[in-house]
């Protein structure tokens, strides 16, 4: 007879070993990149990134999984219901930056996505420089930021997110056991707000450190949408080679 109480819980360590077991291998994958960034660097990236990404969000998501079943929570979060895609979206490793601007880099959309990232860098930059630095600062100006109401520039006219593969693990630990209207506006500071944040083990939130550090010659911001035009002034978009007009220097050393 399965035992009902500790079935969940072995379901987390295993989905905890398994997410540990893909980082590793993203993180030695990660090791042998060189020194400085240039196209040789751009090139072992972009095949680790390929090879190594969908694994690791794969483990990812299953863990997340594991731990909202262990904890029961009722979940009200649905498809195309994005209320809470008016966060400016903090706390992204940068091989989630990499691997998501070489997912757009070669998109029609990818001048208007760089547009929409700078105009939501540039007001919350804006907003962060008008508070009086203290420890709750920067709560604030996410808070007053997310008051504006600026969707995610990969939001959808149909509320689905457009880089849904390759969304941040920000995003995909997000969820809400309360109503969709108590996540948008000021509703969301509500004591009928129930937003929660699946959290990782320390050994997890370790680990990732170790393999982002890998990474650290990319000198990326930690919010997705100034990381994203950091990513394009070092790669900037798609370059098949065919057009020398391109090749020209400027924008990034691999345009
Ligand atoms: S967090 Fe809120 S807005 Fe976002 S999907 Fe869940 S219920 Fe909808
Ligand atoms: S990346 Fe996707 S899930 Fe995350 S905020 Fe943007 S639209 Fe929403």
């Amino acid at each position: 007879m399965k035992d009902f109480v500790t079935e969940p819980s072995r379901q987390l360590d295993e989905a905890l070993a398994v997410f540990l077991e893909a980082l590793s291998r993203l993180e030695e994958s990660f090791k042998d990149l060189p020194a400085v960034v240039d196209s040789d660097y751009y090139a072992r990236l972009t095949a680790a990134l390929e090879s190594r990404m969908p694994r690791f969000f794969t483990a990812y998501d299953a863990y997340v999984h594991a731990a909202l079943q262990m904890e029961a929570r009722p979940v009200t979060c649905s498809k195309s219901c994005s209320a809470c895609c008016r966060h400016f979206v903090s706390s992204v490793e940068p091989f989630e930056v990499a691997a998501l601007h070489l997912h757009i880099r070669n998109s029609e959309e990818y001048p208007d996505l760089l547009f929409a990232s700078h105009r939501n860098s540039v007001l919350y930059e804006k907003i962060a420089n008008e508070e009086v630095p203290d420890d709750e600062a920067a709560d604030r100006a996410l808070y007053r930021y997310f008051l504006k109401g600026k969707a995610c520039p990969f939001l959808q006219k149909d509320g689905a997110c457009g880089v849904y593969a390759f969304r941040p693990m920000s995003c995909r630990m997000f969820f809400a056991e309360s109503p969709a209207r108590f996540c948008a506006g000021k509703a969301v500071a509500s004591p009928w707000n129930r937003n929660f944040q699946i959290e990782l083990p320390q050994v997890a939130e370790e680990a990732l450190a170790r393999c982002s550090s890998y990474l650290d010659a990319l000198d990326f911001p930690e919010e997705l949408f100034p990381g994203v035009l950091a990513a394009n002034a070092l790669f900037g978009p798609y370059d098949n080679g065919n057009d020398d007009s391109r090749n020209d220097g400027e924008g990034g050393p691999l345009r």
